[in-house]
């Protein structure tokens, strides 16, 4: 991160005060669901910071519930991460620390610090008390330390039912701080594990694990969402009590969020198992994944959590930021073309039959390197359907019965007849066009106001076009009633058939493109065949050029 922030500030000074002499940090995720443009933020943290101080980052997987974990989960983690353009230095799994965990749980138990109980999970909460009110101890918080040790044991060895005993931190049940008042450190589940298959069944609870895997890698700063502030005495109550080597210093900053979308691996996954989405990677969610796959870049993704600084604070950032940096990014890279989404047949009477000329069109205007292709231009044409209005409204300068227009690097063309089926819908335009106008020739007898884009119809080729809109929308909220996958934009997803130019035949998946007037594309990875290319619009620009 280039500019200054807190968190970098703490590991210059204990650097320069000799308190560490590397700084190390960690990107902990837990193996349920895919990385989203929340996680992003915390890799570009935790990667930029060791790298800015010349240290270690590891990518750690915090696989300790193996309910929800999945090696799918992990695989698409590691790809998503080298995708962002970080490499870690080392790939750790939380779970390879079980024996550790447990040595230290019984460590606990001997030191009268942790006891086995036997209240059932609603038991325990109500016991818990609240944030005015002290908890209360359990019945079996006094157990002696043969009698836990021999019930943890047991524990391990499979002789109890899921839920039927946990082992707790013995601590306070009177502090204000409800997470110190006796936490579960481990819980009976008879579930395989990704990793370690069949040999536990028992787990640790994520806020005796953490500290214990950061302390066993030597993490010098662990950093972590603010909502994790409460917990950082309970962080450093098992480090101190399981005696680990290190103490690493946990770190809170505020979690990004940004306005119309789900963040939160747990509230996306009913997308996915409901079919509502189209996947992890389908371009209307918040996930890395689904953000390459619409097209946004690993350099526009950076440059926005950059962007978006470190702070304790965590509003939500507005979408229109995001996108902002990806036309940024795109604007001097992405060839530029034409399309059309909407197709409306153009026929040019006084053009010869049968002749096709090849116009000259720059690759990208504000990046003359990019050279320039060649378009086939003929008697018949595409333009969008929008441009063409039969009775138009004062100002519109596109096409109109008598009116003239300007064909993007070919000629300007005027409307002389319009050609309807059955039931009054247009179907056709009966245009002349002038020779003398021909872009490039330097004509400048008169002007035009309107500049459409339009395809040769002889030779475009069809292509679908996939255009997007917020999944959901945080004005909806309102809606409470609804569950949130009932809330979904209707509009969210919308597919047109229309027709590209043809020298894009090759193109392949994840080329993006700039169609002119309507944004920018990328082609889609997952249903671009040999036959049929998709298109994902991954923004508009900003013109006022709006498709509805
Ligand atoms: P989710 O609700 O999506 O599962 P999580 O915090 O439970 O999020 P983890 O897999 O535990 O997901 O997250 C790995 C790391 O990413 C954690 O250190 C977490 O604090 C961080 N992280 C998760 N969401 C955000 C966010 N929105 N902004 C910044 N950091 C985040
Ligand atoms: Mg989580």
């Amino acid at each position: 991160m280039e500019n200054s922030n807190f968190i970098k500030t703490i590991m210059k000074e204990d650097l320069e005060s000799g308190k560490h002499s590397e700084i190390i940090t960690r990107f902990p995720p837990e193996p349920n669901g895919y990385l989203h443009i929340g996680h992003a933020k915390s890799i570009v943290i935790n990667f930029g910071l060791a790298e800015e101080f010349n240290g270690t980052a590891n990518l750690r997987f915090d696989d300790t519930n193996p309910l929800k974990e999945d090696q799918e989960y992990v695989d698409s983690m590691k790809e998503d991460i080298s995708w962002l353009g970080y490499e870690w230095d080392n790939l750790f799994f939380a779970s390879n620390y079980f024996d550790e965990m447990y040595e230290r749980a019984v460590l606990l138990i001997k030191k009268e610090k942790a006891y086995v109980d036997d209240l059932t999970a609603e038991e325990i909460r109500e016991y818990r008390g609240t944030l005015t009110e002290g908890g209360k101890e359990s019945p079996f918080r006094n157990r002696s330390v043969e009698e836990n040790l021999d019930l943890f044991e047991r524990m391990k060895n499979g002789e109890f039912e899921n839920g039927s005993k946990v082992l707790r931190a013995k601590i306070d049940m009177s502090s204000p701080n409800i997470n110190l008042r006796d936490p579960v450190l481990y819980r009976v589940s008879h579930t395989s594990h990704h990793n370690t298959g069949d040999k536990w069944c028992i787990y640790p609870m994520y806020d005796f694990a953490h500290p214990i895997e950061d302390a066993i890698e030597n993490v010098t700063h662990s950093l972590c969402t603010t909502e994790f502030e409460d917990h950082r005495p309970l962080y450093n109550w098992v480090i101190k009590e399981c005696e680990m080597n290190s103490q690493p210093q946990q770190i809170e900053f505020g979690r990004l969020n940004v306005t119309n979308t789900v963040m939160s691996k747990r509230k996306i996954k009913p997308f996915v198992d409901e079919n509502v989405v189209d996947g992890w990677d389908d371009p209307r969610l918040p996930t890395i994944s689904g953000f390459r796959r619409r097209g946004f870049t690993p350099e526009a993704i950076r440059e926005f959590v950059h962007a978006t600084g470190v702070s304790k604070g965590s509003g939500a950032v507005d979408e229109q930021m995001l996108e902002h940096f990806v036309r940024e990014d795109l604007k001097l890279k992405a060839p530029r073309t034409m399309g059309v989404l909407r197709p409306l047949k153009v026929v040019i009477t006084n053009y010869p039959e049968g002749q096709v000329e090849m116009l000259d069109a720059d690759i990208n205007p504000e990046n003359p390197d990019m050279g320039t292709r060649q378009i086939p231009f003929s008697r018949e044409i595409y333009i969008e359907q929008e441009d063409f209005m039969e009775n138009p409204p004062k100002k519109y300068f596109r096409l109109f019965p008598g009116n003239e227009v300007r064909l993007k690097h070919a000629y300007f063309i005027k409307c002389e007849d319009v050609i309807k089926d059955d039931e009054g819908n247009v179907i056709e335009l009966h245009c002349t066009y002038d020779q003398e106008t021909k872009s490039g020739s330097g004509f400048t007898g008169r002007k035009v106001k309107g500049t459409l884009h339009w395809v040769d119809a002889s030779q475009a080729i069809p292509a679908e076009f996939r255009l997007y809109e917020p999944l959901i929308r945080d004005e909806d909220e309102s809606n409470s009633e609804k569950s949130i996958l009932e809330r979904v934009n209707e509009n969210s997803l919308q597919v047109l058939d229309g027709f590209i130019e043809p020298n894009m035949k090759d193109v392949s998946p994840q080329d993006k493109f700039q169609f002119f007037r309507h944004g920018y594309f990328n082609v889609d990875p997952k249903h671009t065949t040999d036959e049929r290319i998709v298109f994902n619009r991954i923004v508009s620009l900003k013109s006022s050029f709006k498709l509805k």
